[in-house]
Parts: structure tokens; sequence; C-alpha cells
């Protein structure tokens, strides 16, 4: 029998509009209509996250108040695109931002764990306007804490650096988190990006990476697919914004989209095909803007041809000289 989750990941610039949000509750509603359970799975708002390195870059030396002011106005600004009141929980995320970031400059460092911290409130904001925004158009929508969700590996020795801010995490089938999400009264939706480690600290999946959130909560449902939303209408044979000839791959192997993935190519985290590839759970990768369009459907089965994939790799050999 056939599962009934599908994870729907949203990226930075699919949460960062008013339009892309009506695409957004329109691809909900459809799956719903399907009778599959969605889990929405997004990341902060486009610019944020590196609105938040500089914050962590000037705090120790001055107080970054216009930055954390612009990052509570772009969550401001959106909401009122949106129709809806900035939501209570995120004043609330904004002042703990506010604490914490006054406390590094008391402390006189910023530690791995602090930068974790601070780096994480850009999805936690961000996952509570749109469920907000969700509410407010009829859907029930649950918002569920990532880091109660996704617990890291755990590494030693010199890879503690990477045990906070690039961590990989265990993703076997996870019957625990499907029967609390099948309970749920409504649609679970989640960060990108966060986890917590044994300890139950905040840690991160490293830049990029709520693709492979995305692939993580796939693998632990069993879902029927991973759907990855973004700014672009599938996978092409090299980055469409800076190479126009690029051809859209409608078709891909794992082990193609992989090598797309680990040339570089930001359109998909390199980590996020294991998963999928271990559990056999199909990824499409799709544009928010033009939700219509077929996209990319990467499996096991072949792809168009290895040809293509080669191709990029050509491009970047002459790019690189
Ligand atoms: P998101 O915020 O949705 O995760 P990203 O900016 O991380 O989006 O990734 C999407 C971007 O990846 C596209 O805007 C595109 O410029 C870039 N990109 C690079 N290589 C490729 C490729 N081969 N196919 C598609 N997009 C690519
Ligand atoms: N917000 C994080 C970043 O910008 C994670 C992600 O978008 O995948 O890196
Ligand atoms: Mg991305």
């Amino acid at each position: 029998e056939e599962s009934p989750w599908v994870v729907l990941k949203f990226g930075g610039t699919s949460v960062s509009s008013a339009a892309n949000w009506r695409n957004i509750a329109g691809i909900v509603r459809a799956r719903l209509a399907q009778d599959l359970r969605p889990l929405i799975v997004h990341s902060a708002l486009s610019g944020i996250t590196d609105r938040l390195e500089a914050i962590l870059a000037t705090a120790l030396t001055g107080a970054p108040t216009a930055l954390l002011d612009e990052i509570e106005q772009r969550h401001a600004t959106l909401a009122a695109e949106l129709g809806i009141a900035l939501p209570q929980a995120v004043a609330r995320r904004v002042a703990e931002l506010r604490q914490t970031v006054a406390g590094l400059a008391l402390v006189g460092e910023v530690s791995d764990r602090m930068r974790a911290r601070v780096l994480a409130s850009g999805e936690l904001m961000a996952t509570e306007l749109g469920a907000a925004y969700l509410r407010a158009c009829g859907l029930a929508v649950e918002w569920i804490d990532a880091r109660t969700a996704l617990r890291a590996e755990e590494r030693t020795g010199r890879h503690e650096k990477a045990s906070m801010l690039s961590v990989t995490c265990d993703f076997a089938p996870d019957a625990n988190l499907r029967e609390r999400l099948a309970a749920l009264p409504g649609i679970a939706l989640t960060q990108g990006f966060i986890a917590s480690d044994q300890a139950g600290e905040t840690v991160l999946l490293g830049r990029g990476g709520s693709d492979t959130s995305g692939a993580y909560f796939a693998a632990k449902l069993a879902a029927r697919r991973l759907e990855i939303w973004t700014d672009v209408p599938g996978m092409f044979s090299a980055d469409p914004r800076s190479i126009p000839g690029a051809r859209l791959l409608t078709a891909l192997h794992y082990d193609e989209a992989q090598e797309i993935a680990s040339n570089g190519a930001k359109v998909l985290h390199p980590r996020c095909i294991l998963p999928l590839r271990q559990y056999a759970i199909p990824l499409h990768v799709h544009a928010t803007q033009t939700p219509d369009l077929a996209g990319t459907v990467i499996t096991a089965s072949a792809g168009e041809s290895a040809a293509q994939v080669k191709a990029i790799c050509v491009k970047k050999n002459i790019t690189l000289v």
C-alpha cells in the first residue's frame, strides 16, 4: 500500500512573497484533495540567514540593532502583504533573538552553540509566519519544532565544529514520528535547516541544508515522495541563472542528481540524495512561481542520458580554465 505522506519543502525565495504563499496554499490543498498527508518543511525568508551571519560577525564589536530591526521589518512587511497581523509568536522569536545577541556581547565570544541558536531563528520566525498565513487561509496547521524530530548523529574529536553547524541526522523509518504526525488534527509544518543534538541543543544541517531536512523527514515517514519547491522549474544541465542555454532535465537517476549536487549546484544540498536513494523515495523539483510545470523527477530508474550530466562537468571545466 502506498504511503499517504508527501513532504513538501519550500526554499527561501518560495516563502518570501504573497504570490508564492498563495501558490503554496494551492499546492497543499491539491495534495489534500488527493487524500495525501502533506508535511510542510520550509526555510527562512531569503537573505535572512545571511543577515543573521552578519549579526554574528558584528555582535562583539557593535550593537547590530539596525540588522535586528531589518529582520523584524522583513517579517512584518511580508505579514502585511499576506493580509495578516504579525503573529505574536514571530514577535516573541525576534525578542528572543535580540536577547541572545545582547548576551553574546556580554560574554564576549560567539560559541558554535550560540551561532547555531542565532542562525536557527530565521527558520523559527519564518515558519511561525507561514503557519499563521495558512491558518488564515482556512487550513488547519500544526507548527512543529523540527528539533523534536531530527536528531544529530554523534561525532567527536576534530569533527566537533561540524557537530553543531553541519550535522547529519538519523533517517531510519520512524514509527513514533509517523504516529505523532498522523494523530495531529491538522497539517504539520516545520523548519528546514535545524535539528537537535544528544544534549537537546540546537544544531544546524549546514547552509542550504533545508533540502536535506526534507529528505530526512521523507525517509523517516517512508513518504511517497519528496517535493522540493524552489525558484527554478527543475534541475538544469547548468545553472539557468548564469547559462541561458541550460536545458531542463526532466528525469534523472539519483546518481546524476547527486553528481550535480556534489559539483556545487545550489539547487540541491549535497546530502539530500542519500536518504532518498536508500529508501527509493522519488524526488520532484518544481518552481513555486509556476506550480503547473512538470519539473524534474529523480528516481532509481535511468535518467534521460548520462551525457546530460557529463555536459555540466565539461562546462564547469571550461569555466575553470
Ligand atoms: P532554495 O532557496 O529554494 O533552496 P537555492 O537558491 O538554494 O533555492 O537553489 C536554487 C538555485 O540553484 C537556482 O536559483 C539556480 O540559480 C541554482 N542552480 C545552480 N545550478 C543549478 C542547476 N543545475 N539546476 C537548477 N538550478 C541551479
Ligand atoms: N536558511 C538556510 C540557508 O540560507 C537553510 C536553507 O535555506 O536551506 O542556508
Ligand atoms: Mg537551497
